[in-house]
């Protein structure tokens, strides 16, 4: 039973249709050992895909301010070694990487054979924020969509696995989270002011979204929906999606270990020829 909605490639999204309150059903009395279960999995699937030094996989968590992108990361990816996976988080771009084209500074932080990572907004934002606040003319960010399509295409064909989140929250929930963190002393410090005047093109970033997951879900890089108002669920939904594509290259890993231990074992009979 799929917990995301995955977007077809081709599919045109419209948001409103997508209820963030979500839970599809799910029972939220065995969660946290579900979720336990999981990352423990999520931990034992990315040793395979460190070990087998196949496959690259990177994974994009994008969402409105509050949507829970850090939360998702602190409770997903628990049980995950250290050595195999890293965080890059994408902020305003300094002045170098303003004098490169967009994804400039995108293609350097992807992950190289074996590693997973974890992009804290990414490519997107660059038909996001930008366009939401016209950081570049509108004929410049039309044509990104395209241009990150044949980037992920470009990085699929080197072999990474690619899964696309959007943490879909409501208004309401937003403000509700932006007030908390002016209540509660130890959320005080994720508050930005700008997340207030941000707040302020709400739709327009809806709109920017829609275009986004629109126009650049693709066989080989989908975007998943994930109802994020509830936390526990949004977690939940995000290990399931990363387990459920994982196992499908289990064997595929597996067989590549074994492969290269028979490689191995063969270059020392070389080496010692009269030991038999
Ligand atoms: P935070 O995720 O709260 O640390 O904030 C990062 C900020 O960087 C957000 O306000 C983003 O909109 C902004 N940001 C990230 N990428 C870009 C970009 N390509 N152009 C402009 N602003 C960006
Ligand atoms: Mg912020």
């Amino acid at each position: 039973m799929p917990y995301v909605w995955k977007v077809d490639e081709g599919n045109k999204v419209k948001l409103k249709d997508y209820d963030p309150n979500d839970t599809m059903h799910v029972n939220h009395a065995s969660i946290d050992q579900d979720l336990k279960d999981l990352s423990k999995e999520l931990g034992d699937l990315q040793e395979l895909l460190a070990a087998a030094q196949h496959h690259s996989l990177l994974i994009v968590l994008q969402g409105m301010d509050t949507s829970g992108k850090d939360g998702t990361i602190r409770h997903v990816f628990s049980h995950i070694n250290p050595q195999g996976c890293f965080v890059h988080s994408f902020k305003a771009p300094t002045t170098e990487e303003l004098a490169h084209d967009f994804l400039w500074r995108i293609h350097k932080a992807t992950p190289s054979k074996g590693l997973m990572g974890i992009f804290n907004r990414s490519q997107y934002e660059d038909v996001l924020v930008v366009r939401v606040h016209n950081l570049v003319a509108e004929n410049v960010w039309s044509r990104r969509y395209d241009e990150i399509n044949h980037f992920e295409q470009l990085l699929a064909n080197s072999r990474t696995i690619i899964l696309k989140f959007f943490l879909h929250i409501s208004s309401d929930e937003q403000e509700r989270r932006l007030l908390a963190r002016e209540t509660d002393k130890d959320k005080a410090w994720k508050l930005s002011a700008s997340d207030w005047s941000e707040r302020r093109y709400w739709d327009a970033y809806q709109e920017a979204y829609e275009d986004a997951l629109s126009r650049c879900s693709t066989n080989v890089a989908p975007w998943y929906i994930v109802p994020a108002n509830h936390k526990w669920y949004r977690n939940l939904a995000v290990a399931q999606t990363l387990v459920e594509t994982m196992r499908q290259y289990k064997d595929e890993w597996h067989s590549e270990l074994v492969a290269r231990g028979q490689e191995e074992i063969e270059m020392l009979k070389k080496m010692r020829p009269h030991q038999e």
